[in-house]
């Protein structure tokens, strides 16, 4: 399990994609779900398999992906 977990903070999200585009383990979907923006808020459907590259986090253009330390041991 990832020490740090990423999370999307849905209302900062544009819907570009790059984060589906571009995670190495391909931890993000696209989803149906808007958020109130209109647009379509990727799912994290492979949290486990994050390797905590950050690229994510680096490439969202509106900052709307973090990691933050989990419990999980
Ligand atoms: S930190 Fe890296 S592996 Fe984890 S979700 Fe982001 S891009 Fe994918
Ligand atoms: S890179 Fe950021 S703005 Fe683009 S779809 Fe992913 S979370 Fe949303």
């Amino acid at each position: 399990m990832p020490k740090n977990k990423v999370k999307i903070i849905k209302s900062l999200c544009k819907g570009c994609g790059y984060c589906i585009e571009f995670c190495p383990k391909n931890v993000f979907e696209r989803s149906d779900e808007l958020n109130e923006k209109g647009v379509t808020v990727p799912a994290i459907v492979r949290g486990d398999e994050c390797i905590e590259c950050g690229l994510c986090v680096m490439l969202c253009p509106d900052f709307a992906i973090t990691m933050e330390e989990t419990d999980d041991e």
